[in-house]
C-alpha cells in the first residue's frame, strides 16, 4: 500500500502512511474538512416546518 500522502511505500508503523508527518498532514486536511466523501450528497429530508399559517389582521 502507497502512503495517500506522497505515494510512497507504506510504513508498517504509520499506515497506511510513510511516516508520522504524513500522517499528520492527513489528519490536518480532516481536521480542516479538505476531504469530501464522493458518493455521499446530503439527502434533504422533507420537513414539514409549516404547522400554522400566520394571518394578520
Ligand atoms: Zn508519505
Amino acid at each position: 500500500m502507497a502512503c495517500p500522502i506522497c505515494q510512497k511505500p507504506a510504513d508498517p508503523k504509520y499506515r497506511p502512511f510513510c511516516s508520522s508527518r504524513c500522517a499528520d498532514i492527513d489528519l490536518a486536511r480532516w481536521l480542516r474538512g479538505d476531504y469530501v466523501i464522493p458518493g455521499s450528497a446530503v439527502e434533504e429530508e422533507e420537513s414539514s416546518d409549516r404547522e400554522g399559517e400566520q394571518s394578520e389582521g
